[in-house]
């Protein structure tokens, strides 16, 4: 089945999780090691990230920055395939529209089709400004919404050289992001819900939300939502805190606030250690009442956090 499906019929506690490819040159084991870790609570399926190129100014001989563009963390569909083959666990690769032109995508599109992957998160990527230095001549996807496009278009065969074959024997299957705070660009939520709702109706089939701390923000997102008509499943995406520097940086990077209580506890650590404690249990807590409302599946951020999605998973599964 798909994980669009295994979403749906997800009725007892559950979970998922992201992880990302790791740094160019380095071994796949931290990956496999993750996996290890959390393997036993039965993951439903495992998301691996896409990440962008990124420009680094280096002088020429005359003295003079030249741009070069580097990708920090390719091998998105490699560590996904690699992950399939390894654990049978299904993979859910994302797709982005930043720094990858239309025709890388649909190279890599095509790579998974041959690989058996059919399912995907489809996003924009951090930033839409792609056009200031990667590739600018050539066509690329600007909002989450063109890269559905151009994914409906191949499954029904058709190229991007005005190819036309038989449609793949498996169609991709997909989801998208959803923001309960809004996207930090959007005018409001509303808004924001309106354009969720187009990624819906072009064929999304779930929604993963970003991560959250405020169980309310979430419910009231889900109930805007199912207001504005969107009826696809919503995926509580959660992030344990684990870090004392997380505590600045997480609500600035993904726009995202603390509750009162969780700040309170949290300006009393002095060490990583109490950080991560305070941290995972209040992930727990919010994916228990998550849980209470029915929201069976829960999705977690593993970044450099595993020990704590274990802790979690130990007290909930
Ligand atoms: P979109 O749906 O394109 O929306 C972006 C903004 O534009 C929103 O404000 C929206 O309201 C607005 N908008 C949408 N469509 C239109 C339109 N047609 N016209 C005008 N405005 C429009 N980033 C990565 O780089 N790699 C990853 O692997 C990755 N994984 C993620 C996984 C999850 C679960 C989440 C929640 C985020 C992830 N991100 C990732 C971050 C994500 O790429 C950024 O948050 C990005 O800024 C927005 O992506 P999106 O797909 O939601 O964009």
């Amino acid at each position: 089945s798909t994980v669009a499906e295994l979403i749906r019929n997800s009725n007892t506690p559950s979970f998922s999780f992201e992880l990302l490819p790791p740094l160019k040159g380095n071994s796949i084991s931290k990956v496999f090691n993750t996996i290890d870790k959390l393997k036993e609570f039965n993951p439903l399926y495992i998301n691996i990230t896409s990440h962008r190129d990124e420009v680094v100014y280096k002088p020429n001989a005359d003295g003079v920055n030249i741009p070069h563009v580097y990708r920090k963390r390719p091998g998105t569909v490699a560590v996904a395939a690699s992950i399939q083959h390894q654990y049978k666990i299904p993979v859910v690769p994302h797709m982005i529209c930043s720094g990858f032109t239309q025709s890388e995508t649909e190279y890599a599109l095509i790579d998974l089709n041959f690989l058996g992957i059919h399912d995907l998160l489809l996003l924009r990527g951090d930033n839409s400004d792609r056009h200031n230095f990667v590739k600018p001549d050539e066509p690329g996807n600007k909002y989450a919404i063109d890269l559905i496009h151009q994914v409906n278009n191949l499954n029904k065969g058709q190229f991007l050289d005005g190819t036309f074959m038989e449609p793949f024997e498996t169609p991709f299957s997909y989801g998208v992001a959803g923001y309960p705070e809004k996207h930090e660009e959007a005018a409001s939520l509303e808004e924001d819900i309106l354009r969720l709702k187009q990624k819906a109706d072009a064929g999304a089939e779930y929604i993963i939300t970003q991560m959250f701390f405020d169980n309310s923000k979430f419910f009231d997102f889900v109930k805007k939502c199912r207001e504005a008509g969107i009826t696809i499943p919503i995926v509580p995406g959660l992030k344990p805190i684990n870090y004392l520097s997380q505590i600045k940086v997480l609500p600035d990077i993904f726009k995202t606030e603390f509750p009162e209580a969780l700040t309170t506890e949290l300006q009393k650590c002095t060490s990583n250690a109490e950080v991560a404690k305070v941290g995972t249990e209040w992930a727990a807590h919010q994916a228990k009442e998550l849980m209470n409302h029915g929201f069976n599946l829960i999705h977690f951020y593993t970044m450099m956090a595993t020990n704590c999605v274990y802790d979690i998973a130990k007290k909930i599964y």
